[in-house]
This record gives C-alpha cells, sequence and structure tokens, in this order.
C-alpha cells in the first residue's frame, strides 16, 4: 500500500543486490551503497577481484573499495554503480596525484627520468588502475547512439569515450560510474 511512495531503487519488481566483498578486496562502503541488479554485481565482483590481485601482492591487506548510490539513469534500476574511494583514498585524490605525477614528468630532465615518473605512478596510482581494470576486464552498456556506459576522471585521456563531454567530465571528477 506504500509503494507509491517508495523511490524507485526500492521496487520490488527488480531484483538489487549488494556487491560482496572478494578474497582479495573488501567493499568498505555499507551494503546500501551498490545495491545492483545480479548481473552487474558479478561483474563487479569478477572485475574487483581481478584487479585487487594485480595490485595487493606487496600491499598484504584487502584493497577496499567505497561505493555511494546514484540517483539518475541506470541507477534507479540497479544498473549502475559508483565508486568513490580505492584503499581508503578519494578517486578525487588519486586523480590529483596521477596530474602531478604527469607534471613531474613534463619536467623531467630527460627520457628515461621520464618514463621512470610515469611507470612508478601507474604502479602505484590505484585510482588509474581500477578505472584500466574496469576498461579493460569489463563489459559495460552502450545504449543505442550512447557511449559505453564507463566514465571518470581519466575518460579523456584514456577512453573509451575520448570526446566526453566538459560538463560530463566535471560530473564524474571525484567518481567512476559504470552501468550494465
Ligand atoms: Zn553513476
Amino acid at each position: 500500500m506504500f509503494s507509491s511512495a517508495l523511490p524507485e531503487r526500492m521496487d520490488s519488481s527488480v531484483i538489487q543486490v549488494p556487491v560482496r566483498s572478494g578474497s582479495s578486496f573488501q567493499v568498505d562502503s555499507p551494503p546500501g551503497s551498490a545495491l545492483v541488479t545480479p548481473e552487474l554485481a558479478e561483474e563487479l565482483e569478477r572485475i574487483l577481484e581481478q584487479f585487487a590481485r594485480e595490485v595487493s601482492g606487496r600491499r598484504g591487506h584487502k584493497i577496499g573499495v567505497f561505493f555511494r548510490p546514484g540517483i539518475f539513469g541506470h541507477h534507479k534500476v540497479g544498473r549502475a554503480a559508483d565508486i568513490y574511494a580505492v584503499d581508503g583514498i578519494g578517486i578525487d585524490i588519486w586523480k590529483r596525484r596521477w596530474d602531478e605525477a604527469q607534471h613531474r614528468a613534463a619536467l623531467a630532465a630527460g627520457g628515461e627520468e621520464k618514463r621512470r615518473v610515469l611507470n612508478d605512478e601507474r604502479s602505484r596510482n590505484l585510482g588509474w588502475r581500477i578505472y584500466k581494470a574496469l576498461q579493460i576486464y569489463g563489459r559495460w552498456s552502450q545504449p543505442y547512439r550512447y557511449p559505453v556506459q564507463l566514465f571518470g576522471p581519466w575518460t579523456r585521456s584514456e577512453g573509451p569515450w575520448k570526446c566526453i563531454s566538459d560538463f560530463l567530465l566535471d560530473a564524474h571528477r571525484d567518481h567512476i560510474h559504470v552501468a550494465k
């Protein structure tokens, strides 16, 4: 009898489940922060586990992933999730560290030093690495006449949709959005 007052994400006709921790990564956020379709939960769990295995070796602990609930578009039906932090550090901070490394590389004296700075950052920056893992291992929705639904602060430089608008890029300054 209260169904009309329920937000759409609570619609009982759409099955939504939390993303569960794996053996190499753990979900740091409350379960309600990423309530998604079973299909999306499975895809995220698979990719996050693979990502965490690749990066956790030297770190010796589970890699934390923090979600926050979204409101618009695919989020309404549990087909999207937003990642805000990795290993306890915000995506916006990871991006700032990334930009600072690019700046240092641009100022580097020689090609070898430049490559060293860039390679160090690529191995260390878990924000960039989770974005790349989602891009390489993920199969994301691409609605007709829309770009692949993977957006974050690295989209313009890394793709898949390099011509992302300023507006959309600005909306994903502090998180990574995926939809399936
Ligand atoms: Zn989103």
